[in-house]
């Protein structure tokens, strides 16, 4: 019998196997895809690139312990992302920034609306949108509602079929007005991406002998929650249980379905070197997807072709497309708190993961709410 059951190998799920395991705990990971890594998988695909399937990963941390532990599995390449849209046939560079206010407004204009965000805001400083929409200054409100039409809007209805005033304000300060010219898409100290890609990293981190990894699993069919006890193919569990899937789906959808959104990630062939000019080039105001991945601009490598990626965002269905962000809406998390209680009930079970605590977790995030999930149960 093992002393811990996880359910789901992506980040959650693997820093905890590993951690475990490392402390001398047998572990049995049971994943229900073919592959570990959960949205972080990657592969060579038959271009010869090496392609994000579940939409673009860009690790970037300030955690300098998550950096370094991560560190043990992997090579890293120092990259940076940038982020272009396209508004009205020209490319910007995004989060929109002084550079883009140049690029955008004649030569005097651009300077008056500079000296305004500087005389309000100190430099190299964020301001999310919904903040900016609110200044009294003219100036600033015109900044606003052109940033505002121009790339949050229509993004953000697509992304998420809901206006930005209706998602939580942390979705959108996401991308936020950036008064400097830093141009990168993050601004954090360390950022890379795994030399040899995401999938190397979960395998290497999960080759230990104490942790046995399921593929190909669905939980459903070896466990269940009965009252307050795990059941694990029909016997009380009394290890502990770490669950990152979904919790509707553990306690079978019982205060109702929680809804996610999907996207439809359609893979490309162009028979050209080089497809853009950036590795990612959003599209807010037109067309059904929301952004083109190049992913060469990645992972560089000499091809005579390129691959691309359209993401086109959709709703979720269980069992139908993949479950990647929680829809922030109050309905939504009430219910949600409903089915958190109902774990807390549970004195052997353990959720951790974006979609276990429904939470909007980037990979760094998640690894260091793991790290310390793992610190406060070892003893
Ligand atoms: N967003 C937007 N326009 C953009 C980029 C982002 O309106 O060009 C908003 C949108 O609501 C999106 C959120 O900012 O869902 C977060 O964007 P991010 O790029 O961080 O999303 P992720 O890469 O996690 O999908």
């Amino acid at each position: 019998m093992f002393d811990v059951i996880i359910v789901g190998a992506g980040f959650a799920g693997a820093v905890m196997a590993e951690r475990l395991a490392a402390h001398d705990h047998s572990v049995l990971l049971i994943e229900r895809r073919f592959h570990v890594g959960g949205n972080c998988f990657d592969e060579i695909d038959g271009n010869g690139v090496l392609v994000h399937r579940y939409g673009p990963h860009l690790f970037h941390t300030d955690d300098e312990e998550v950096w370094r532990y991560l560190s043990r599995f992997t090579d890293w390449r120092v990259y940076h992302h940038r982020v272009l849209a396209m508004i009205d046939g020209q490319t910007l560079p995004i989060p929109f920034n002084l550079n883009t206010l140049h690029a955008v407004f004649p030569p005097s204009m651009a300077e008056r609306l500079e000296e305004a965000l500087l005389n309000r805001y100190d430099y190299n400083t964020k301001v999310p949108i919904l903040k900016l929409k609110q200044s009294t200054d003219k100036d600033l409100r015109f900044i606003a509602d052109f940033v505002y039409e121009k790339i949050f809007l229509h993004y953000t209805q697509k992304q998420w079929g809901l206006d930005p005033e209706n998602i939580e304000g942390a979705v959108t300060a996401r991308v936020p007005v950036f008064v400097g010219r830093d141009d990168r898409y993050f601004n954090d100290r360390f950022q890379a991406v795994p030399t040899k890609g995401y999938t190397q990293l979960f395998n290497r981190m999960l080759r230990r002998d104490k942790i046995k990894l399921m593929l190909n699993t669905d939980f459903n069919d070896v466990l269940r929650v009965d009252g307050d006890q795990i059941l694990f193919l029909d016997q009380p569990f009394e290890g502990k249980l770490i669950f990152t899937g979904q919790l509707d789906d553990l306690f079978n959808d019982q205060f109702g379905a929680l809804p996610y959104r999907s996207v439809d990630m359609k893979f490309e062939t162009v028979e050209t070197e080089s497809y853009q000019p950036a590795a990612t080039v959003n599209y807010p105001n037109n067309y059904d997807f929301t952004r083109i991945t190049e992913f060469k601009k990645i992972h560089p490598v000499k091809t005579p072709s390129t691959t691309i990626l359209k993401e086109y965002p959709q709703d979720y269905e269980r069992g139908v497309n993949t479950p990647y962000y929680p829809i922030f809406t109050d309905d939504n998390k009430a219910r949600f708190d409903q089915y958190a209680q109902k774990a807390a009930q549970i004195k052997n079970l353990i959720t951790v993961g974006r979609l276990a605590e429904y939470r909007y977790y980037d990979m760094d995030d998640i690894v260091r709410r793991a790290l310390d999930v793992f610190n406060s149960i070892k003893g």
